[in-house]
């Protein structure tokens, strides 16, 4: 076992090299066969029955390690956002490290408490009794992440899961390969490998992992590769969270002011180069205010990104080739409105309008994922109402407008993972709110107490008096109970 964990740490040598101005990882880790992922598993699952995480002290200096260690790391994981996705340093801390450094504060400070039973309410049936939920790990966590907040979505459940007292394994995004294999290292520091552990690697690794059985799984990603995901933790009945995507629209009627509301827009729409789960997919506007919130939203990206934006060290890239093709494929058969210049070999593809006549376009066949903004307008309600009907219940929802009746109208209507008047994105930054879809945009959510609850199961547990024993529940019953009946009906 020691020459597996030995080999784990060594593997997350990176060797790095500019090509074209993209810095290219070549990515120098040691493949793991799946003899060695099993063994992985089995140290954890050994370590899980020492009971040693069932102690909070140890899950508190563990956390408390990695937290030092992340502070430490704190230019590096600036770096290898950067080389991975061109993100900007304010960009990283925003939305990447200081969301992380926040969860781990939270956790440190209330994992303990969290931690002890819950007393509830007896019932009259049971008197007398004591009742309690009693919150305890599910045990071997295996966590599968994506690429395009790879330290900040690696992070934020494997802390939730740590916290509870669960052993995680983590497969962060091979496309995202600075970001992984610093992950690794840094995990590696903080961590016994037999309480976390990564294992990097390709969707063939995440099968091996897969393959394994584990008590809990945790998936950030596609929803295609999240119904792999669901059927391969069916065949153990695994529990799961899934944190998948959709195209999440954003309403604006005519109502709302218009410079502020294509501010918002931008800035969520464009932020990390349009790689966000939660970002507005497609926007549909009143056709009273369409070609005036056209200019402003032009005139917005300007602002944010100059007259260049490849120029702008605001701006993000697109990951990787792959998704970048496919996003040169989406706008093929159009002329943007806006934008639309690319450059393949620093992956660059800037900020960029479609104006459209219906949902036929490739754009609303899927969800775009990049900095793609297709627009679409409505004239009457029901009109709009259809347009969101044909598409998979998403995991954002924003709706921009001054009438709070319209904006219940549409709650009242529509189901979707978390949703923001008169702004885009922010309902991910309370961490009292969950985080999580529904439908095809995932199940489960997480982020902040709703982390550690996700990764708990509350045992239920009464504990029974013996000082007295009420004769109403032993055979032989009575032929009549209506004395029975009316008090328990009062109840
Ligand atoms: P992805 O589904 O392609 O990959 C995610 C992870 O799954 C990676 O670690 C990858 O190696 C692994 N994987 C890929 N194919 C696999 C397979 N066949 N079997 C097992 N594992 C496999 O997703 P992505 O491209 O990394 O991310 C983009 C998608 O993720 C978008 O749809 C986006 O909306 C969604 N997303 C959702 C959230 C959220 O919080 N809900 C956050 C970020 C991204």
């Amino acid at each position: 076992m020691s020459i597996l964990l030995f080999q784990c740490k060594e593997k997350n040598k990176t060797n790095s090299i500019w090509l074209n101005s993209i810095k290219v990882n070549t990515f120098n880790r040691i493949q793991l066969n799946a003899m060695q992922i099993s063994e992985i598993r089995k140290n954890q699952l050994n370590f899980y029955k020492t009971q040693k995480t069932k102690n909070t002290a140890y899950r508190k200096n563990s956390l408390k390690r990695f937290q030092s260690v992340l502070i430490d790391a704190e230019n590096e994981i600036y770096m290898a956002l950067q080389n991975d996705l061109g993100k900007p340093e304010y960009e990283a801390f925003l939305t990447e490290y200081f969301v992380i450094l926040s969860e781990l504060h939270l956790m440190i400070k209330n994992l303990t408490s969290w931690s002890k039973p819950i007393r509830v309410k007896s019932s009259l049936v049971n008197f007398p009794s004591t009742d309690y939920l009693l919150p305890e790990p599910f045990g071997n966590c295996l966590q599968i992440s994506p690429w395009n907040y790879p330290f900040q979505l690696s992070l934020a459940t494997l802390i939730g899961a740590v916290a509870a007292g669960n052993t995680v394994v983590l497969k962060p995004s091979e496309h995202a390969p600075n970001t992984s294999s610093l992950l690794a290292k840094l995990i590696a520091k903080a961590f016994d490998p037999e309480h976390v552990t990564v294992v990097e690697g390709t969707a063939k690794e995440a099968q091996e992992l897969l393959a394994e059985r584990w008590d809990h799984i945790t998936f950030t990603g596609s929803t295609k590769v999240g119904k792999i995901i669901a059927k391969a933790a069916a065949e153990h009945l695994t529990p799961t969270l899934l944190e998948l995507g959709g195209k999440s629209p954003c309403i604006v009627d005519q109502t709302s002011p218009i410079k502020l509301t294509a501010k918002r827009i931008v800035w969520g729409k464009f932020l990390n180069c349009g790689q966000t789960c939660i970002a507005p997919d497609y926007l549909v506007v009143h056709h009273s205010i369409k070609n005036k919130l056209i200019e402003a939203l032009k005139k917005e990206i300007t602002n944010a990104y100059g007259e260049n934006p490849a120029e702008s060290e605001s701006y993000g890239k697109i990951a990787y080739r792959t998704h970048f093709l496919r996003m040169q494929n989406l706008i093929d058969s159009t002329t943007p409105i806006f934008g639309g210049d690319f450059n393949e070999n620093n992956l660059y593809f800037g900020p960029t309008l479609l104006e459209l006549e219906s949902i036929d376009h490739p754009s609303m066949k899927e969800e775009i994922f990049g900095p793609i903004l297709p627009i679409l307008s409505y004239n009457s309600e029901d009109e709009l109402i259809q347009i969101i009907n044909k598409f998979e219940k998403p995991l954002g929802f924003y709706v921009f407008s001054k009438r709070n009746k319209f904006i219940k109208k549409l709650n009242d209507i529509f189901s979707y993972g978390g949703g923001v008047a008169n702004d885009s994105v922010i309902q991910f930054a309370n961490n009292n709110l969950p985080f999580g879809g529904i439908g095809h945009s995932g199940m489960g959510s997480y982020h902040g107490k709703n982390s550690f609850r996700a990764y708990t199961h509350y045992k239920p547990f009464v504990k029974r008096g013996t000082w007295i024993d009420p004769f109403i529940r032993y055979a032989p019953y009575p032929k009549s109970f209506n004395w029975l009946k009316s008090v328990l009906k009062k109840i």
